[in-house]
């Protein structure tokens, strides 16, 4: 039975480095609201798919739709207007200005004055980052940062969050938080993730499905629990 329009459909995307192929025939769909987790091994082009899906790479063939059109050929910032955010796996926050500073910054594009501190306020009370609030960015602790990241991207109001290893490098505690943060963005405000991470705890606790990438091509997709015992996905791991 035909469900409901995914929000993402990516269709036979490739793409190719000179003779290597980092993007495989991926074709991957995401529901609206879903919590999906991608993994796989160093090397199997989560990273390179990341970056077809926000315009910072062209592919070599295939296509995109996105909230119902084609979103090949639309620059990066087009994308994130049209409800496509991401936070990468490095840090983007301007250091120089104040953690609160970043907030209006991202905040503002998405509103006019009305209501312009209200916004503010509620994103450091919702991102833990209160007391943090006049601090220059670039004195955040790497978890501090990795909120204030993910404010900035949700800021941009999207259906649909990529994120690049947001909890690669920080303790136990501060995953925790991170994966709260997640769920409630994502049941509060119904925004989709698209998440790539190693953090297999992180993965459990957050995913509702995973979908498995090896060299370049999709290998399974489905619940962790399946994917997990699933004797192909083993044998990726551990033949790394
Ligand atoms: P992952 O994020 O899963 O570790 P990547 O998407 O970063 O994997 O890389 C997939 C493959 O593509 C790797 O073999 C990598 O060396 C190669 N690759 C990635 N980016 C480039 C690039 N800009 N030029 C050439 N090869 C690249
Ligand atoms: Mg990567």
């Amino acid at each position: 039975a035909a469900g409901p329009e995914p929000l993402l459909a990516t269709d036979g995307l490739r793409k190719e480095f000179g003779g290597l192929t980092a993007t495989d025939d991926v074709s991957l769909t995401v529901s609206p609201g879903e919590r999906r987790c991608l993994i796989g091994p160093n090397g199997a082009g989560k990273s390179t798919l990341l970056s077809l899906l926000t315009g910072q790479l062209d592919p070599t063939a295939g296509s995109i739709r996105f909230a119902g059109e084609e979103i090949d050929g639309l620059a990066p910032h087009e994308r994130v207007d049209r409800g496509l955010s991401v936070k990468f796996q490095v840090p983007s926050v301007y250091g120089a200005f104040s953690t609160r500073e970043n907030l209006r910054l991202a905040l503002q594009r998405r509103r006019s004055g009305d209501g312009l501190e209200e916004a503010i306020d509620e994103s450091l009370a919702r991102f833990d980052l209160v007391e943090e609030a006049e601090m220059d960015a670039s004195a955040l602790s790497h978890g501090q940062k990795q909120r204030l990241e993910i404010a900035i991207a949700s800021a941009l109001d999207p259906s649909l969050l990529l994120l690049d290893e947001p909890v690669a490098g920080l303790s136990v505690e501060e995953t925790d938080r991170i994966v709260e943060l997640l769920i409630d963005l994502n049941e509060s405000r119904g925004i989709a993730l698209l998440v790539i991470e190693h953090d297999m705890a992180f993965v459990r606790a957050l995913a509702e499905r995973v979908t498995v990438l090896h060299q370049g091509a999709i290998l399974t997709e489905g619940e962790m629990e399946s994917v997990a015992n699933d004797p192909t996905v083993r044998e990726v791991y551990l033949g790394e």
